[in-house]
């Protein structure tokens, strides 16, 4: 298995210890570099459409089925998985009506087993941490990549140690990680040192790191974009929006792509938007400002916790994918958030804020004419509505921020021996 270095292409080996995430040369990320010149298209699409039906074998997995433009080293033996991805696809009317395009999808990656997208990358991750011999797996968190982790140490027996910062966590994803068994570490700080913090001591540690430096996380993800491909026939939307944050979604969608594309499984690329939160946008503003280097935002601040992230590892990734798709980001407010959120919970689908960060910011990108009302897109829901609470619970009950009353559901409290007032609104 080899990667590459993302800026001056210095070969690297994945295949023993000690697992690399970085160039050795110049500090640059890794991406994964696969030979793809036996890939025959057409016989995949066949084999791809045939694993579907399939239950009880890894290719049952929204993420082993693809495991051929994936991981083709890993043995079957080491393969973690949880049935992971096999994620719904659904157009609400409402939603679509809100962002104000002619079709909208949602992918709702809610629907993983852990409750967000992070276990797409992480069964992969786990498995080449195991096929490398490793027993303890690391990571810092916004509290869904340690629910994810966490979840498939429990399945494969292994060892995981977790950082979370200890304020701006949601305690949902937090307690589900704890219930999985893992080590919970909290500390005083954000994201960004966590991931400092591992860089330097995870090694000598003996732990194998499960966030998104790892470029395996990103070979996983890329399932998403080749699930929705598969379950559109191969016919993408005009857009595909997604929320950013430490912006691994954004490059697993383009070495997706890319790969999709390059292998003729796709004969269009789709233009991707990636939305960050007001209080956390650093790409947003490096790409807003036609800069090559990103500048660090040291003190994120956004309610859409998995968003809250000043330092995005990939992304320089995420600005290759941009380039290649003639894709565009935008930033909206939390208040934003929280209305697109409230406006697909009640489509009956439901998100937590980051994910709702992709409807409001399609809506964003409508409403300034950059994405036409004829165009299609598709926004990927990337964690489930029962992952913050909290945030149901501050919109609905105290009203903040300024919820919208029309969207607006509050607790009645009755009395069982009349009648009066126990009716449908
Ligand atoms: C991790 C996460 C994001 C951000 O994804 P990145 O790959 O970090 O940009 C968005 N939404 C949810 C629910 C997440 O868990
Ligand atoms: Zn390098």
């Amino acid at each position: 298995m080899q990667a590459a270095c993302m800026e001056c292409g210095t070969q690297v080996g994945l295949e023993r210890k000690p697992m690399q995430y970085h160039c050795g040369i110049c500090g640059g990320i890794l991406r994964i570099v696969h030979d793809f010149s036996q890939v025959d298209a057409a016989r995949l699409k066949r084999v791809f459409d045939e694993r579907r039906g399939m239950r009880n074998s890894i290719a049952a997995s929204g993420v082993w089925r693809y495991k051929e433009l994936i991981a083709p080293e890993l043995q079957d033996d080491v393969v973690v998985t949880r049935n992971e991805g096999n994620t719904g696809l659904y157009e609400p009317a409402p939603v679509k009506d809100f962002a104000g395009v002619r079709r909208l999808y949602l992918k709702a990656q809610s629907e993983n087993p852990s409750g967000s997208f992070k276990d797409n990358g992480m069964a992969v991750a786990v498995s080449h941490g195991k096929w490398l011999g490793y027993s303890t797996f690391a990571c810092t968190s916004t509290g869904n990549t340690s629910s994810s982790l966490a979840m498939y140490a429990a399945i494969a027996g292994i060892q995981a140690t977790v950082l979370v910062p200890s304020s701006e966590v949601s305690p949902n994803k937090v307690l589900q990680t704890l219930a999985y068994g893992a080590t919970v570490n909290t500390f005083g700080g954000t994201y960004d040192d966590g991931i400092r913090w591992l860089s330097i001591n995870a090694e000598q540690q003996g732990m194998y790191v499960c966030n998104s430096v790892n470029p395996l996380r990103i070979e996983g993800q890329k399932s998403i974009i080749f699930e929705l491909a598969h379950d559109l026939e191969w016919q993408l939307p005009d857009w595909i929006v997604l929320p950013g944050g430490a912006l691994s979604n954004a490059a697993a969608l383009g070495q997706g792509l890319h790969d999709l594309y390059t292998l003729g499984f796709i004969n269009r690329l789709p233009k991707v938007a990636v939305i960050q939160a007001e209080g956390a946008s650093p790409f947003h503003r490096m790409v807003a400002a036609s800069h090559r280097t990103l500048t660090p935002e040291p003190k994120p601040s956004t309610r859409a916790s998995a968003l809250n992230i000043g330092n995005p590892p990939s992304w320089l990734k995420a600005l290759r994918m941009l380039e290649m798709t003639e894709g565009v980001t935008a930033a909206v407010s939390d208040a934003e958030i929280m209305e697109a959120k409230a406006c697909v919970d009640r489509s009956g689908i439901g998100c937590e804020p980051a994910s709702a960060a992709a409807v409001a910011g399609l809506r964003k990108l409508v409403r300034n004419g950059i994405i036409a009302p004829e165009e299609t897109a598709a926004c990927i829901l990337t964690g489930s509505m029962l992952k913050d609470t909290d945030a149901i619970r501050e919109f609905h009950m105290d009203g903040v921020p300024s919820a919208p009353p029309l969207l607006r559901n509050t607790i009645r409290s009755v009395t069982l021996s009349s009648c009066d007032g126990i009716m449908v609104k």
